[in-house]
């Protein structure tokens, strides 16, 4: 018995508006749904057709699927393409002088790039990294800031066949050396320093920490960008990214890779664990990238101005900031900085600067936003927006209300969108002119992604309750091994208990009678209280449906009769409650819980903090709290966390 209650209702729907339905790129349930059947009556001709019709190919592919090998799939394997081309290349007859990116740096500072000069750059520095001796299928690192010149790098690996392997900026050196030595790279592309909230965050000392760790004798060179123009120590690989670059010629031929030749490798944040080295294809991710673009971000590139604030060292910032809208000729913003510097009004600011169209961003930055109240967003003109989206983690339905209301202003559909690093691309989302939306249901599968919910033999669940989330066809944009590790990813996402062929997501959901997806949470975060078992996302949301509450994270402790204890750990809108106060507070949510979604389900223990602990993505870390709860030591790496004072917070229960 795996199957996990779901004891949340949510009725509220909102079905999309007609004018923006009459002007979508996929055009009410109609139209989502003749896509659906398409794929279910010939489901390799449905992507046959939109690759050849989505991408421009140096030679065309003759196979769409190979399952030969399963689950080691391989999509359009004989044709031939580059991704820089498709982002670059292709768009200069008709969109040269178009602006392609903007880049909002931390102080506010702008700089434009138009298809032209980007294509110009992008070639410059391929021909750079040729000269250093880089070639197809060798490995280079990108270590740095949110800059054009990051999506330059990635765009210039693409071009020359070069795999890149993107480190977030925020990463330590010793897990910057972890993945310098799995993936063997060549060549670390990198910055002096970079700028976050006004801070310089010394990038290139960290990469000369992580070369002093290990064997690291397989990086021949270090490529700088000169950022702040900081104080760095210089050594005999590291090289100027201006003095690289300058001299060459702007332009450069794309080499011409199959569809199947591994574009990047990006390692998953790995909080347990050795890393994973997700391996990305060429082809399928390309066409993953621009589809979700079109579908669930309605992308109108003669007209949008497109702003996602994912880092390019997340999934999130390579198919939805440094390929996706690039591929389709879309102008978009890149943002150095943070959300609330110089003031907390900073990103409505932004939108309001940049006439933002398509904003997409994460619960966490919006959970943060909501806690500074609604009077701010109002002092900014956000009337250019028309589509907003989320990703990342589950959106509880009152952050998502927000979002909708206070931000769209009613009038933007909200896209909540599940998908994984491992996935490529959006995998359960709103069609925005489509799908009515709910808070909190990432809705309805992409045409052609074969989502359902399942028990830990593959067998069906009973109508109401959770399951392990599965995709039961292979899709183009999937992960297609886990670099040096094909045993892992075999285990990992394709266990043989559910037949060895079918993906394996990781996370619990739930479906409603309209066939509605429910993300409940990650399996391993699942409770088991009194035999209930219980994801985390819906108690978390009930507590976040209270005025009081502006973010909550749930988690279980060993309990005698229960088997697990319900611990809550509670952010107020207000300050964080104290003495007599919380007590009253912790009664007052205990019932309030109890209301909403049910007695099994009240928490045996509130915590209070000013915040809680996060990866540097954004996403609560659980485990860790799960460790507090237990009143354990902490083995967790927490040096990355901005506010490690809050753990002696949470440590402190109510008396
Ligand atoms: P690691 O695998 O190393 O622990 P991670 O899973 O946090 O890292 P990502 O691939 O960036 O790294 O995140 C994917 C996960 O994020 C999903 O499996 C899911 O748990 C969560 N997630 C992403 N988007 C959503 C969403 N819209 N709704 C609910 N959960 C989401
Ligand atoms: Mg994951």
């Amino acid at each position: 018995m795996a199957s996990i209650e779901s004891i949340l209702t949510e009725t509220r729907v909102f079905p999309p508006a007609d004018a923006f339905a009459r002007q979508a790129n996929v055009s009410g349930m109609d139209g989502y749904e003749a896509l659906c059947r398409q794929a279910e009556s010939d489901y390799e001709g449905f992507w046959a057709n939109l690759a050849r019709q989505h991408i421009d190919w140096k030679k065309p592919f003759t196979r769409t699927l190979d399952e030969s090998g399963a689950p080691f799939y391989k999509w359009f394997d004989d044709g031939e393409l580059n991704v820089s081309y498709n982002c670059l290349d292709r768009h200069l007859a008709s969109k040269g002088d178009k602006t392609a990116l903007i880049f909002e740096a931390d102080d506010g500072s702008v700089t434009q790039v138009t298809y032209k000069e980007l294509h110009a750059r992008v070639c410059q520095f391929a021909n750079g990294l040729k000269s250093l001796g880089v070639e197809q299928g060798d490995r280079v690192i990108v270590y740095m800031p949110m800059s054009i010149e990051a999506v330059v790098a990635m765009q210039a690996c693409a071009r020359i066949g070069a795999i890149h392997s993107v480190v977030f900026g925020g990463f330590s050196a010793k897990s910057l050396f972890e993945r310098i030595e799995d993936a063997r790279a060549k060549v670390i592309v990198t910055a002096d320093e970079s700028l976050r909230g006004g801070k310089a965050v010394p990038l290139k000392h960290a990469v000369d920490e992580a070369l002093a760790m290990g064997d690291t004798s397989c990086v021949e060179r270090v490529v700088v960008y000169r950022r702040s123009g900081g104080d760095i120590a210089w050594g005999g690989r590291d090289l100027w990214w201006h003095e690289l670059a300058q001299t060459q010629a702007e332009t450069c031929e794309p080499v011409w890779v199959s569809a199947e030749h591994p574009l990047f490798i990006l390692y998953t944040s790995g909080s347990t664990g050795k890393p994973k080295g997700v391996q990305h294809s060429t082809g399928g991710y390309l066409l993953g990238a621009m589809l979700s673009m079109l579908w669930v971000f309605d992308a109108k590139p003669d007209s949008d101005v497109y702003w996602c604030t994912a880092d390019v060292g997340w999934i999130t910032g390579h198919t939805y900031v440094a390929y996706g809208p690039l591929s389709l000729g879309m102008t978009e913003v890149i943002f150095e900085g943070i959300p609330t510097f110089p003031h907390a009004g900073r990103f409505w600011e932004t939108v309001a600067k940049h006439k933002v169209t398509t904003f997409y961003t994460a619960p966490t930055a919006i959970r943060s936003l909501i806690k500074l109240g609604s009077d701010l967003p109002a002092q900014y003109d956000l009337s250019s927006l028309r589509l907003l989206g989320t990703v990342g983690e589950p959106i509880n339905p009152e952050a998502w209300m927000w979002y909708q209301q206070v931000i769209g202003g009613g009038r933007c559909p909200v896209v909540d969108t599940w998908w994984q690093t491992e996935t490529g691309s959006h995998m359960i989302a709103p069609l925005p002119g489509a799908v009515p939306t709910k808070p909190g249901s990432c809705t309805l599968p992409l045409p052609g992604i074969m989502a359902a919910i399942t028990d830990e033999h593959g067998g069906p669940v009973e109508k109401g309750h959770g399951g392990f989330l599965v995709i039961q066809r292979p899709f183009p944009s999937q992960l297609r091994t886990l670099w040096g590790d094909p045993d892992r990813f075999r285990k990992t996402y394709f266990p043989e208990e559910l037949g060895g062929k079918t993906y394996l997501a990781g996370d619990s959901a739930h479906r409603d009678d309209d066939g509605y997806f429910w993300i409940m949470g990650r399996i391993d975060d699942v409770l088991n209280v009194s035999g209930h078992r219980l994801g985390t996302m819906e108690i978390e949301s009930a507590l976040v449906a209270n005025p009081r509450v502006a973010e909550a994270a749930v988690v279980g402790r060993p309990h005698e009769i229960k088997g697990e204890a319900v611990v809550a750990y509670v952010v107020l809108k207000g300050t964080r409650p104290v003495g007599e106060e919380a007590k009253k507070i912790v009664a007052e949510l205990r019932d309030w819980v109890g209301k909403e979604i049910g007695p099994i389900a009240k928490p045996d223990e509130i915590r209070f903090g000013d915040n809680l602990p996060k990866t540097r993505s954004g996403k609560i870390m659980r485990r860790l709290l799960r460790a507090i709860a237990k009143g354990e030591e902490i083995t967790q790496d927490v040096s990355t966390l901005e506010n490690p004072a809050i753990l002696d917070q949470l440590k402190e229960a109510v008396k």
